[in-house]
């Protein structure tokens, strides 16, 4: 609620006295879309936490639990959500999403992290709660086509596939269906050359870019890890996805986690159209603190397109049919976040 402050003011300012009694009916539509979660916390392992049943309460959605340890579901009003006793991995409208903090079970209820919810599920389920970046402008879409030069990236030595030359191809794939769609596309590397990392979120901001997207191509010590994974900034005190236990450097904000809610977003739009348009395994969206996104003056998220050491899949990727789909996925993304953006302003009045 206290994100609506802003609009509240905003409303004062520009209502005449005549029109106050809209204000207070559009305030009213606008709070009663989730009853508060007053005195709903409890601290499990030191982290504040919320019980699924309240959330389910606050956001007017069913509660079913099939058996505590195994599953409980949240749903209603086109939101489905599944959680499980002791996972970070969770299903948002069934795409997977990897919180900071695992689901908890406490007196025969789950509970979740207050900043898991807050910061991750609500940027999904409930955009408008949140400032949008730019005023809701998405025009100039920076893509960054990971490695290049003498960084090679992932390698499959036998199938002769390079991580740099197939996120090149990969980017300027992307690049052509967007700028299709009317956006205007720079990338950091049109070349096989080396970029540092810093240069490139230096970069995007230079350009004042709307958005940025890394495109990448996965790697593992096993040849069994597959699929595609999304990764958004992790924010400030939370625990990056290949972690367990809160570090220094959890501690820190950094310049990209202005955008947070939007990160997040962001990235659930792009994992969810990668895993219906390839078919391919879910790893989730998950978040990592990675150098280019660090910095970044605008939204972004990171693609890992899938493990160029796993044979089958090596095998798709390799195909430049497929790598066109990958990168049809990620422009579907583009474009969903975007029409969200336009929705959300629309809805808001003008500054
Ligand atoms: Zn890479």
């Amino acid at each position: 609620m206290r994100l609506l402050s802003p609009i509240i003011a905003k409303l004062h300012a520009r209502l005449c006295p005549r029109s106050w009694s809209a204000m207070w009916l559009l305030l009213l539509v606008v709070c009663s879309a989730s009853a508060p979660l007053a005195n709903a916390e409890r601290t499990l392992q030191g982290e504040s936490c919320l019980s699924l049943k309240e959330i389910a309460r606050s956001l007017g959605l069913s509660l079913k639990v099939i058996v505590p340890q195994e599953a409980t579901y949240l749903e209603g009003k086109g939101i489905k959500l599944k959680f499980q006793s002791n996972k970070r991995d969770c299903m948002v409208q069934d795409v997977k999403v990897v919180l900071g903090f695992p689901a908890t079970l406490c007196v025969g209820d789950l509970y979740i992290s207050k900043r898991d919810y807050e910061g991750t599920l609500l940027p999904i389920l409930l955009p408008q709660r949140f400032r949008m970046p730019h005023a809701g402008k998405v025009h100039r879409v920076v893509i960054d086509p990971g490695h290049g030069g003498k960084d090679q990236g992932a390698e499959n030595k036998s199938m002769g596939l390079v991580e740099k030359k197939l996120a090149l191809d990969l980017a300027q794939r992307l690049c052509a269906l967007l700028k299709s769609k009317g956006y205007e596309v720079i990338l950091t590397r049109t070349e096989d050359v080396f970029v540092g990392l810093e240069a490139r979120s230096l970069f995007s901001n230079k350009q004042k870019a709307d958005l940025f997207i890394s495109v990448h191509f996965n790697t593992a010590p096993t040849p069994q890890a597959h699929g595609v994974e999304t990764f958004a900034l992790t924010s400030c005190m939370q625990v990056s996805s290949g972690r367990s236990k809160l570090e220094a450097e959890d501690r820190k904000s950094f310049p990209g986690n202005q955008w947070d809610p939007w990160n997040v977003l962001l990235g659930f739009y792009m994992q969810r159209a990668l895993i219906q348009d390839l078919e391919a395994q879910d790893r989730g969206l998950k978040r990592a603190r990675f150098v280019v996104l660090k910095d970044l003056a605008c939204p972004g998220v990171l693609i890992e397109g899938g493990f160029l050491t796993n044979p089958q899949e090596a095998k798709k990727i390799q195909d430049p049919a497929y790598r066109q789909k990958i990168a049809i996925a990620i422009a579907e993304g583009v474009d969903q976040y975007h029409q969200t953006l336009k929705r959300l302003a629309s809805q808001t009045p003008a500054a």
